[in-house]
Order: structure tokens, then C-alpha cells, then sequence
């Protein structure tokens, strides 16, 4: 049966106008913080797979976090993008992903689109790309696909046309300019931002039937000779996949993912204080357990931000290597510490916890999902390979990332 074509939801967003060139970084980390009660709210109420957490959306709009990762000169705050500012974009993160996964989903991918534009746009694309996510358009990297992929073909009359599917597109229906990656004739992957209110996809909404992010409407998407113009190409062929933030970006998922790691620790100590339950040496155990593991993700996120700082500083070879060791080993750690907090929480509530109207079942669902990112064993491997290239007797392996 051939999929449904839905139009795109126009998100109706207002304009944030607001110039927050000099805004205090704090400020923004602190508004991020302020939306974990309502984001959890709203995640509870959007828990749906043709729902969307629209509110966090637009509170994180209104709090200029959508538009954080766009270069002082056009308005935004360059979040990510010098030194000394990735602290910053990670605990935005962590916090918006406590308080709703799929809503820390949909930012991570808005913010990747806007640091591969600063990477790689023009002069024109970052000024138009720029007003486009003032004007409240949200963004999105989708580059999964199964075999029947996209392709983009080389026409004179528009430039170019997409065809093909892609699986996992995170906010269907409501982001309007996703970047797209697809082969081109000579297998080159080249990077579009499309504008997906001046074209026709077909949405198939059965294909995302998920244990959890449900309301991340990671639906799959088919373009029939969509046209393009060359204006909308992003980079040269092959630029999505440069090192070292291609893999290095794996730190901003995995800050998301620390972010409900934390709000399990925390509910899990509300529900035990209400229903008594603090002095007995087990439980305690497990929250020392639990707490043991969030600090130390929050050490990790501390260190993957120093060490990206320091790769914008002094950008070798070198340093790109040590950057994506570092950051395999970040997504790496935090991925067991989710699985161990998301299992001890479970064993400190039991199957009461468990039951609505407590949060724990929902975000354990969702964050289980979402701990599902590309390559988890290759990246594992490849810290491996790091070390055995790179074993230092003396113990100074990371040493250049302790001065920052
Ligand atoms: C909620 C959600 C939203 C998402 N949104 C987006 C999005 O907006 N854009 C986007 O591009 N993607 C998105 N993704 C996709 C995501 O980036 C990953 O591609 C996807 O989650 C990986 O899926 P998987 O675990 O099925 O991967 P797989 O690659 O199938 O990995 C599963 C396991 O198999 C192993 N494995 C992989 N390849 C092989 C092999 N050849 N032989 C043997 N073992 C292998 C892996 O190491 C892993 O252990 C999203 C995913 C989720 C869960």
C-alpha cells in the first residue's frame, strides 16, 4: 500500500525577534533548567505517535534556546561555536533532556543542523538559515535510511531533484528545514537544506511504532523528484561526514540522554521520601549507586566540553584524534550509566513506581529508545584502537584536556 502524503504542520511559532547577542551563557543554561516541570508535563500528555511536545517547543523558542547555535553576527548566542561555549550547549541539552527526551531530541538535531550550516554554509546560507530559525523554524539532520536511500540527480531545470526515503526523521510534520543527505550519481553524499513548505514528501506514519519517543515522529519519509536548487546544497560531497565532529557530535546526544538519567535519580528519591522508604540500607545503596553514576556523567559531559574547547582552540591533527576518542569513550560511559540509574530506578520503585500516574515507566521507555545511536560497538572499538596507538607509560594520555 503506498504511504499517505501529509502536509507539513505549519508550526506557529511567534517570531522570536529578540537580538541575544550577549546574553549571559548562564542565563540561557538556567531558562533550559527552569522547563524540566512543564517539559515533563507536556512529554506526559504528548506521550503519542501523532502527538508532538509542541509546548517545550515553543518555551524553548521563547527562550531563545532555538536560536542559541546561531552566530552572534546574525543575532544568536554562537553557542557551540568557539571555545569556551560548549559547556554551555551541553548542559541546555542535559537539562531540556530531562525534562523531555523527544523535546532533547528535536533540539540536538536543531542545533546539529545549525553547527553543520556554520560549518559549511555560505555567507547567504548562514544569514537566510539564520532568519529562518529567528522566524521559528525548527531544523533537522536526517541522514538514516534503510536500502531504498536518497538520491540526487543533476537536472538543468531545477538543478537538482531528490528521490528516495529516509527512516528515523525526527519531527515530522513540523520541521520545515531539514538537512537531507543523499548519494549523488558519482557516490558522493551530499548535504540539502530542504524547504519542506515548498515541497511535497510522503509520510509513512506506520513505519514508527516505537517502545518509546513516541511523540519524536521519527516517521519515514519518501521524496518523489523533489526539486532543488543549487543554493540549497550544503558543503561539498562527503563534508556531513568530517572529522572529528561527525563522530564528536555523539557528546550532544549523549548529555540529552545524561539529562533523564538525572530527573530517574531525582523522582526516585521524591517517591522514596513519600512513601517513607529512606532508611533502609538497600535503597540507600542503590541511590548512592544511582548518584555515584549521574556525577560521574556530569564529569564526563564536563570533560567532553573542555575537550571540545580545547579542539577549537588548537585545531591538529592530533587533537582531532584525541577529541573523538574522548567523545566515543563520553557516549560510551554515559550509555552504561543510563542502563545502570534506568535499572536500579526500577528495582527503588518496584511495579508500584511503575504505574501511572508516576513518570519513571515513560522516560525509561524513552530513554532506552534513545539510547539506540549509530555505531555503539564500532565506537567502542575505536577507543581501543586509540589507546593501542597512543599507550603512554606515564600515565599522561589526557593530559592536555586537565588544563582547561
Ligand atoms: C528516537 C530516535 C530518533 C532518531 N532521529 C533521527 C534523525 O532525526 N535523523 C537521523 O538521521 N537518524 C535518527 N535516528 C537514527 C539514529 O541516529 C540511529 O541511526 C539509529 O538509532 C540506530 O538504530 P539501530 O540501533 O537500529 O542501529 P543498528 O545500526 O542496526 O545497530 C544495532 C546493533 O547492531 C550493530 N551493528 C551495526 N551494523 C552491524 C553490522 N553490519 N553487522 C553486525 N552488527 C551491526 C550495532 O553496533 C548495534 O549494536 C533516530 C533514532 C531514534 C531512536
Amino acid at each position: 500500500m503506498e504511504a499517505p502524503c501529509i502536509c507539513l504542520i505549519l508550526f506557529d511559532l511567534q517570531p522570536n525577534h529578540s537580538n541575544g547577542a550577549g546574553t549571559d551563557p548562564d542565563a540561557l543554561v538556567a531558562s533550559a533548567q527552569r522547563l524540566i516541570p512543564d517539559a515533563l508535563q507536556d512529554a506526559a500528555a504528548t506521550d503519542a505517535v501523532d502527538s508532538f511536545p509542541e509546548q517545550t517547543i515553543a518555551a524553548m523558542h521563547q527562550a531563545g534556546l532555538l536560536t542559541a547555535c546561531v552566530r552572534s553576527a546574525d543575532g544568536g548566542q554562537d553557542v557551540g561555536l568557539v571555545p569556551g561555549t560548549n559547556a554551555t550547549l551541553l548542559r541546555i541539552l542535559k537539562y531540556i533532556g530531562g525534562g523531555n527526551l523527544v523535546a532533547g531530541r528535536v533540539l540536538e538535531g536543531h542545533m546539529n543542523a545549525q553547527l553543520l550550516i556554520r560549518q559549511f554554509g555560505t555567507e547567504t546560507q548562514q544569514k537566510r538559515f539564520a532568519a529562518d530559525a529567528f522566524a521559528g523554524n525548527l531544523f533537522g539532520v536526517w541522514n538514516t535510511q534503510a536500502q531504498d536511500g536518497t538520491v540526487l540527480t543533476p537536472k538543468q531545470k531545477p538543478d537538482f531533484v531528490l528521490n528516495g526515503s529516509k527512516t528515523f526523521a525526527t519531527g515530522s510534520g513540523y520541521v520545515s528545514r531539514p538537512i537531507i543527505t543523499a548519494a549523488l550519481p558519482d557516490g558522493g553524499w551530499q548535504m540539502a537544506v530542504v524547504s519542506l513548505d515548498e515541497t511535497t514528501v510522503q509520510t509513512d506514519t506506520r513505519w514508527w511504532q516505537p517502545m518509546g519517543m513516541r511523540s519524536s515522529r521519527s516517521y519515514k519519509i519518501t521524496f518523489c523528484d523533489a526539486p532543488l536548487a543549487g543554493d540549497q546544497l550544503l558543503g561539498t560531497p562527503g563534508a556531513y561526514y568530517r572529522q572529528p565532529y561527525f563522530s564528536g557530535g555523539a557528546v550532544r546526544f549523549a548529555a540529552v540522554q545524561l539529562g533523564a538519567a538525572e530527573t530517574l535519580l531525582h523522582q526516585t528519591i521524591e517517591y522514596l521520601c513519600a512513601l517513607n522508604r529512606t532508611e533502609d540500607p538497600y535503597q540507600r545503596m542503590r541511590l548512592g549507586r544511582m548518584t555515584v553514576a549521574v556525577a560521574s556523567g556530569n564529569q564526563w559531559l564536563q570533560g567532553a566540553a573542555a575537550a571540545l574547547d580545547q579542539y577549537m582552540q588548537v585545531p591538529t591533527e592530533e587533537g582531532s584524534e584525541r577529541l573523538l576518542a574522548f567523545a566515543n569513550m563520553m557516549r560510551t560511559a554515559i550509555e552504561q550509566i543510563c542502563v545502570d540509574v534506568l535499572g536500579l530506578c526500577q528495582q527503588c520503585v518496584g511495579a508500584r513506581g511503575l504505574n501511572q500516574p508516576y513518570a519513571f515507566e515513560r522516560i525509561i521507555r524513552d530513554l532506552s529508545t534513545y539510547l539506540r545511536q549509530p555505531a555503539p560497538d564500532e565506537s567502542l572499538a575505536a577507543v581501543g584502537r586509540y589507546v593501542l596507538e597512543n599507550e603512554r607509560t606515564d600515565g599522561t594520555l589526557w593530559e592536555p584536556l586537565k588544563n582547561l
